[in-house]
């Protein structure tokens, strides 16, 4: 194969893969392989450095054999799970201990000591998010204080710490870039969102030395360069960023008020707010959507927690459902819900709500409710999640005009239809869902000056996407809306 490829690293939070797109966007091979998800402790989780490492390096060099050698990669672009901190040593380039992820809660206590030392509204006014465990500082501040390697290295002035998309670059230009994007740095705590590089006052709250953080540089660009022996040739890495915010880019949101939801395990919304910062009072996130020239686009988050893993839940636990596909043709098989609610707070309710200690229910049971009721009613839920978290995109100045969805849940035609019918908009789905990757390929892409500019890579490399019609009428939709809105309600008391 002559034709150069565009070579993507995509660490996700369960696998590690490896995918080759063309300048067209069009996929020419993919490399994955899993990654072991380390529970130590309840609320704790962990990942190997050295098997994401040896895993993006085995699924990395099978790409660039399938096209016959580096010198036919054009440009090398990383996504990856955004928050998870790896600690290593400079000197030795070994991982000093566990990686802690995203998900991991064990920074509840120190969150809570911050809260009511009264640090959360200056802390929130400066980096847009807010003093939860979620966010990597957090993290990086326990590693110091537990583990004797880290602390150490920190002593010695060795210490790295970094998310994964520096760790990568670390290893793939054999120790000389110790760079980290603007767009993963929004989510340390550690990096004013207003611009510049990591702010001492936060730095000195969370305990974190600045010598041990790396350089905040652009999502695309010239950003580093892969040592010879590593991948067998210097393959310019020029687009980094993390997931979500490369699915947005995947998805072409690129002008202001641009949305899209990513409906997985969990379901993630960023509207693309242009060049001004957000306004956050409605608990939703201020984060960096991408930067290039050190100019800042921003993006408004708001995390729904339970999505996918909701109809895994029916399938799994209380056996509902066979396959996650079955939720579709049950919900098809009847009229409506029959008023029953599902409320899907199995580990309390995220963005707009926040009500980290509600319980899940199904409400509005009779002797004439039967699974399917109850599997369409837990469907209906994605769609009435949406639809609150539009009012508070709203609210925080960010409208939605219509909306791009992406993720496995997504494939799911008959929930596409129904957030389409609640929020009164176009839902548009990609028929190319991995948006991730094709985003980190867009970056990559016009960081290697393969286009004029961002908007033109992401234009040129978008495939065709089908879109979804509001059709409800305006008596069913507003008695769901009550519906849904009784039942989260009674939650709150
Ligand atoms: P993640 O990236 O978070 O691991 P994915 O994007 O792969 O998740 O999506 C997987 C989730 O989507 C699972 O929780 C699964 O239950 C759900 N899912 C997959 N297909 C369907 C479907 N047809 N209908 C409803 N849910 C689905």
């Amino acid at each position: 194969m002559s034709e150069i490829s565009i070579l993507v690293l995509d660490e996700g939070t369960t696998s590690t893969r490896a995918m080759l797109f063309g300048l067209d966007g069009a996929p020419r091979g993919v490399a994955q392989r899993e990654l072991t998800q380390h529970y130590p402790r309840t609320g704790w989780v962990e990942h190997d450095a050295n098997e994401i490492w040896d895993q993006t390096l085995t699924c990395a060099k099978a790409m660039i054999e399938h096209v016959g050698g580096p010198e036919n990669i054009a440009a090398i672009g990383i996504t990856n799970q955004r928050e998870t901190v790896v600690a290593w040593d400079k000197e030795t380039g070994e991982p000093l201990t566990r990686a802690i992820v995203w998900q991991d809660r064990r920074t509840a206590d120190f969150c809570a000591g911050l809260k009511a030392g009264g640090h959360e509204a200056a802390v929130r006014e400066k980096t847009g998010l807010l003093l939860d465990p979620y966010f990597s500082g957090t993290k990086m501040r326990w590693l110091l204080d537990h583990v004797d390697a880290v602390k150490d290295a920190a002593t010695r002035g060795t210490l790295a710490l970094g998310t994964v998309e520096s760790w990568l670059v670390w290893k793939l230009s054999g120790g000389k870039s110790f760079i980290t994007d603007a767009a993963n740095a929004s989510r340390t705590l550690l990096l004013p969102l207003a611009g510049g590089s990591w702010d001492e006052e936060l730095c000195e709250l969370f305990g974190v030395p600045l010598s041990a953080l790396g350089q905040v540089v652009d999502n695309y660009g010239p950003l580093a360069t892969t040592e010879e022996t590593v991948l067998g040739g210097e393959i310019p890495i020029t687009g980094m960023a993390g997931d979500q915010q490369a699915a947005s880019v995947g998805q072409n949101c690129l002008s202001p008020g641009d949305t899209k939801a990513t409906y997985g395990t969990g379901a993630f919304v960023l509207t693309n707010m242009g060049e001004a910062l957000p306004r956050l009072h409605h608990r939703l996130l201020g984060t960096v959507l991408v930067q290039a020239g050190g100019q800042r686009t921003y993006a408004l988050e708001g995390s729904v927690f339970v999505a996918g893993s909701l109809i895994q839940y029916l399938r799994d636990t209380l056996g509902l459902i066979e396959t996650a596909a079955e939720s579709e043709n049950l919900a098809r098989s009847i009229e409506s819900s029959g008023g029953v609610v599902v409320v899907p707070a199995l580990s309390g309710l995220g963005a707009p709500h926040w009500l980290p200690h509600a319980r899940g229910k199904i409400a509005g049971l009779g002797f004439d409710t039967g699974k399917a009721h109850i599997v369409r009613a837990a469907l209906e839920s994605m769609a009435h999640q949406t639809v609150d978290l539009a009012a508070a995109f709203a609210a925080d100045g960010a409208p939605w005009s219509s909306l791009r969805i992406d993720g496995g849940m997504s494939s799911n035609d008959w929930m596409a239809q129904d957030i389409a019918d609640l929020l009164g908009l176009t839902v548009t789905r990609p028929d190319f869902v991995e948006t991730t990757a094709l985003g980190a390929a867009m970056l990559a892409a016009a960081g290697a000056g393969l286009y004029p500019d961002l908007k033109q890579a992401a234009e040129a490399m978008s495939g065709a996407a089908q879109d979804f019609l509001p059709a409800m009428d305006e008596a069913t939709r507003a008695e769901r809306i009550a519906n849904w809105a009784a039942a989260v309600e009674k939650l709150a008391e």
